[in-house]
């Protein structure tokens, strides 16, 4: 049975319902299930592919509703740690439209893979698409064994690095050595097109995926908000254009995008040779578009993949 594992943070946003005020001022928080690799695992249960999420909750309340909040989407819980107290983000937007930001890291960083090697030397595709395990921790050292693992059996390995302002303002640079190194490790890198100026330092898109396959062999999806996505390999560059629709908010699409590309290569048979066949990667890719823009029409970022239909 094919398996699609999502390792990183699953954790509660916080988010502050009192219009214009600071984390000091507000009083009133929506306690929301975050992370984006659960988003990923969430969005593909939903698709109908077999998806796991492996990351550590707490053993508190918290990680009671974080479990309950994906597996209401169909993902396997099954190799989830508790440990200590869940990671919690609280967050409100300012008058002037900034953020105020707290982050109290807990279980999240004390992933380890104990116990479930087996399941990752078996999986078809890993994702890895953590805002945090980079920061460090034992989720850091988790992802480099699991690479590892997945590749013995020709697991595909896709990445994410989902670049958060908030945690990395003081530490960009190390942000940016990290992401490339995770980038040519993998089979599958999607990157909003923010994050690929920034991570190849270049003004312009076609610049910064010249420097990007400089070293990096594999497929990009680069993600363009109402645009669609561009879809990249060392030979080919082509657009696929996303759907028309009415946004009411665009928190987690990319994520949406991810968990349907991925299953959408799951699907097809054979995972590793839909990942060369680029025409074949365009269905795909046109496919996740359509997924990614339904989830842009609800508010919510996991919430709000209860708007994709299960096909199969
Ligand atoms: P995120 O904001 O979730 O961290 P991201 O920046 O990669 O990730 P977007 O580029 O906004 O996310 O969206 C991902 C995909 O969702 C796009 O490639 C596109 O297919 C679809 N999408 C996003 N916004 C819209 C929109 N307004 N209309 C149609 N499709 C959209």
């Amino acid at each position: 049975n094919k398996e699609l594992i999502c390792i990183g943070e699953l954790l509660i946003d916080f988010i502050c319902q009192d219009v214009g005020k600071n984390l000091k001022e507000g009083e009133n928080f929506l306690k929301k299930a975050g992370g984006a690799p659960a988003n990923v695992a969430a969005a593909a249960a939903k698709i109908g592919v077999n998806a796991s999420f492996a990351g550590c909750v707490g053993e508190d309340p918290f990680g009671d509703f974080l479990i309950a909040s994906v597996e209401h989407f169909g993902v396997d819980t099954s190799m989830i740690q508790r440990k200590g107290r869940t990671t919690k983000a609280f967050v409100s937007i300012m008058d002037d439209g900034e953020r105020d930001f707290v982050f109290d890291r807990g279980a999240d960083a004390e992933y380890e893979l104990t116990g479930f090697k087996a399941r990752y030397e078996k999986c078809e595709v890993l994702h890895l698409g953590s805002a945090t395990a980079l920061l460090g921790g034992k989720l850091k050292n988790s992802y480099e064994e699991a690479i590892k693992l997945a590749k013995i059996n020709g697991g595909i390995i896709s990445f994410d690095p989902n670049y958060r302002e908030d945690l990395w303002k003081e530490r960009k640079e190390e942000f940016v050595l990290l992401a490339i190194e995770y980038v040519n490790k993998s089979d599958f890198v999607k990157l909003s097109d923010e994050e690929l100026l920034m991570i190849f330092e270049k003004g312009n898109p076609d610049d910064a995926l010249d420097t990007l396959f400089e070293s990096f062999k594999g497929i990009a999806a680069i993600t363009l908000g109402s645009s669609g996505t561009l879809l990249a390999s060392s030979d080919k560059r082509v657009l696929i254009p996303s759907i028309k629709i009415k946004p009411v908010d665009t928190t987690g699409a990319g994520d949406a995008f991810v968990g349907a590309f991925l299953s959408g290569l799951m699907i097809e048979g054979n995972s590793r040779e839909a990942l060369n066949d680029f025409a074949v990667l365009e269905g795909i890719t046109a496919r996740a578009n359509k997924v990614a823009a339904m989830v842009c029409t609800k508010m919510g970022a996991m919430s709000s993949l209860e708007v994709i239909d299960k096909r199969k």
